[in-house]
């Protein structure tokens, strides 16, 4: 969205920016967009817009990055194509026998 406030209303946490599950960032993001708010409200205690405008500028790199982020991390969980698939294959199963081979050599020597 390009604005998450119309000067009387604020949007926080999902119904602001969505970080959905596949983020693993939405419960961190929700109360870090309250606390912005707090820190800009303290700033600004006679004006509420300019304490709106400031969180909003403070908020969005950070919520821009993990929505990107986000994009990226979903293809883990729901592969888009087969071209995604197979290199979520390839990366979960060389993830997996990392630990394995590392173990299988701890136990040997
Ligand atoms: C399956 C799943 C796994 C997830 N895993 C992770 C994870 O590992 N790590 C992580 O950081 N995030 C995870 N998330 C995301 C995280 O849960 C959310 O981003 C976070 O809970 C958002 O908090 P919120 O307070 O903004 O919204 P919500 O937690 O959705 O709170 C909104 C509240 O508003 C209430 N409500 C709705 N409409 C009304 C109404 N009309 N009147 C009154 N109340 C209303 C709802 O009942 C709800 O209690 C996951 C989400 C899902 C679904």
């Amino acid at each position: 969205m390009p604005q998450r406030d119309n000067g009387h209303v604020m949007l926080l946490g999902d119904a602001a920016w969505c970080l959905n599950l596949y983020s693993g960032m939405g419960a961190t993001a929700g109360p870090h967009g309250g606390a912005e708010l707090g820190h800009a409200l303290q700033n600004h205690p006679d004006d509420v817009l300019a304490a709106m405008a400031t969180r909003e500028t403070r908020l969005r790199p950070f919520i821009t990055r993990r929505q990107r982020i986000t994009r990226l991390k979903q293809q883990l969980f729901v592969p888009s194509g087969p071209a995604a698939e197979g290199l979520r294959s390839a990366l979960t199963t060389t993830g997996a026998s990392v630990p394995s081979r590392w173990y299988r050599t701890a136990r040997s020597g």
